[in-house]
């Protein structure tokens, strides 16, 4: 990567010669792998082991151009050249925390800005992606909320940014990318043709080649998309339970005034899940309203008949929010309850806060949003 330092902080990530948006073409990585084979088949009157060719070229290989294409003809690479576009984002700026974490914000055809954040650790390297530009889902302990939601992302805005990921931190100097969370921007399953279709690609052996269980989707808690997701696709489930009533889930996250906790739990209960595997239980501990022991004790008996384990989440704080992050002894005295109670607890240690990048501070409007969808963020209801 080059560093090359500016007044906004971070640097500009190198790009490599050949990626250029073209939104007048059509959008290869759009595409589902039928989808792909199709247009290869029948638009391009190509065999169709060049639509695998192909599709290796665009996810394995993570080909910048039609040009490194070196076992698809000329001819065909030509046509590819004239008719359709690889690249669906562009990366724009990296911030790095110190303790390694990135920050990585991509620009798409519309000028709009999303942002994935590199997570490296001793076992695993964890790329957080975003699904939507803002979010609907209107939680109020949450930054992306007060965004609105601006879009949704096309399936290549999506697994683009594991492609630019990869190339950012190449695996011989990082490690290989191992998990990919859907906890960035956005209600994932809000989204939810897209984000099964970009999931799909993720575990695709001839595509990004991630294991299933480290592909990762986290819901606010959509019930209907949940009951359908366990039919479509093996990935794992986050979700964010953040309160144990009703009364204080009703007000900071709107979505459980349409599925409450007692419908919420019941889709979990009947998630269908792989022998061994697991749902994870997000908790974002915000001090005097959730992180008291009788919250803890409403969890312990909400949770039993749920094969889980539970991720403690200290509040991240931003600027202009009443909200609080409880001290280390009350997360801490949380978590022994919980421990005690026999379940796997963590607390998931805050990472890159300096540069924004923490959970909840994606999108901090205004800094983040081109001009012509300032207006349009102000205007959405949240
Ligand atoms: N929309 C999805 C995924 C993105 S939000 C969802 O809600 O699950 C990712 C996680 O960040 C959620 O668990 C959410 O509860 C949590 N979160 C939001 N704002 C936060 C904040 N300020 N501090 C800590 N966690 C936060
Ligand atoms: Fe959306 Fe998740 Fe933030 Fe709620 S916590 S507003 S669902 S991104």
């Amino acid at each position: 990567m080059t560093h090359d330092h500016d007044p906004e902080g971070g640097f500009v990530p190198e790009c490599p010669a050949g990626v250029e948006l073209r939104p007048d073409k059509i959008q290869l990585k759009d595409m589902t792998r039928d989808q792909l084979d199709a247009f290869v088949k029948d638009t391009l009157g190509e065999k169709r082991f060049r639509a695998e060719q192909l599709f290796n070229w665009m996810y394995a290989r993570r080909a910048a151009s039609f040009e490194e294409m070196s076992n698809l003809p000329r001819g065909l690479r030509l046509k590819l050249e004239d008719a359709a576009s690889l690249h669906r984002i562009v990366p724009r700026r990296a911030y790095p925390s110190p303790d390694g974490t990135h920050k990585l914000t991509f620009t798409c055809h519309d000028g709009a800005v999303i942002e994935s954040v590199w997570i490296p650790s001793e076992d695993r390297n964890t790329l957080c992606v975003s699904s939507q530009v803002g979010c609907a889902m209107g939680c109020t302990f949450c930054l992306t909320a007060r965004m609105g939601l601006l879009r949704n992302l096309s399936i290549g805005e999506i697994t683009d940014q594991i492609t630019f990921a990869r190339r950012l931190f190449p695996e011989e100097e990082h490690g290989r990318l191992t998990n990919v969370v859907m906890r960035g921007m956005g209600e994932p399953l809000h989204n939810y043709d897209n984000a099964v279709a970009a999931m799909r690609i993720m575990t695709d052996d001839k595509g990004l080649g991630l294991s299933n269980r480290k592909v990762t989707v986290s819901t606010s808690g959509l019930v209907p998309a949940i009951e359908k997701l366990g039919q479509d696709i093996n990935i794992s489930l986050a979700v964010s339970l953040n309160a144990t009533t009703d009364e204080l889930r009703d007000e900071i996250m709107p979505v459980n005034k349409r599925y409450p906790l007692a419908v919420l739990i019941k889709a979990l209960e009947d998630y269908p899940l792989r022998p061994r595997r697991r749902i994870t239980i997000e908790y974002v501990l915000l001090e005097g309203l959730n992180d008291g022991l009788e919250d803890a004790a409403r969890m312990v008996q909400m949770l039993k008949r749920i094969p889980c384990k539970i991720n403690l989440i200290p509040w991240n704080p931003h600027p202009d929010s009443a909200f609080k992050r409880p001290s280390r002894d009350r997360v801490e005295r949380f978590q022994r309850y919980l421990i005690d109670n026999h379940y796997n607890a963590l607390i998931r240690e805050t990472r890159g806060i300096e540069a924004m990048a923490a959970c909840g501070q994606l999108g901090k409007p205004g800094e983040q949003l081109p001009k012509r969808f300032r207006k349009a963020a102000e205007a959405t209801t949240p």
